[in-house]
């Protein structure tokens, strides 16, 4: 390989490495995609219309249930065990229902502190990656070739 080639392959990793790790830091951080100075949520999980550094429009993305669904499941696997440990351990009754209460009261504080982050993850990526909604062109009426059939 030739010095310029791996010079280019070298230049295209760093490319991809950057576009993979600046949306979800920037969205850690819960910043914007584009820039990363402006903030994304006006509000708690509530994004603004648009950036308020460099004026990127924030109404274009949409993360809908994604974040819940991949804190859900991270704050399962965490704290799953702990419902099945508790129970077995031998205390008085009271001690366990405080534990429960506790128990229940950090799984449900975990999952709202994640919650933010998660959504700014997934919408960063979102908008970084210029993801849509999947287009797809009509094959027609049923029984019926597609419009571009040529038969
Ligand atoms: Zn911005």
């Amino acid at each position: 390989m030739c010095a310029r080639a791996a010079l280019s392959a070298r230049a295209g990793r760093v490319h991809i490495y950057v576009m993979i790790t600046d949306p979800i830091k920037r969205g850690i951080q819960l910043r914007c995609p584009n820039c990363g100075e402006g903030r994304l949520f006006s509000r708690y999980l509530v994004f603004r219309d648009e950036c308020e550094a460099c004026g990127q429009d924030f109404r274009s993305a949409d993360t809908a249930d994604g974040p819940a669904f991949f804190v859900g499941f991270l704050v399962m696997i965490v704290f799953a065990p702990f419902y099945f440990i508790l129970p077995m351990i031998d205390m008085a009754l009271w001690l366990k229902i405080l534990g429960f209460i506790v128990l229940l009261s950090a799984m449900v504080g975990t999952a709202l502190a994640l919650l933010p982050m998660f959504k700014g993850v997934l919408f960063n990526l979102q908008l970084s990656n210029k993801a849509e909604e999947a287009q797809w062109e009509s094959t027609g009426k049923h029984g019926a070739p597609p419009r571009n059939w040529k038969g």
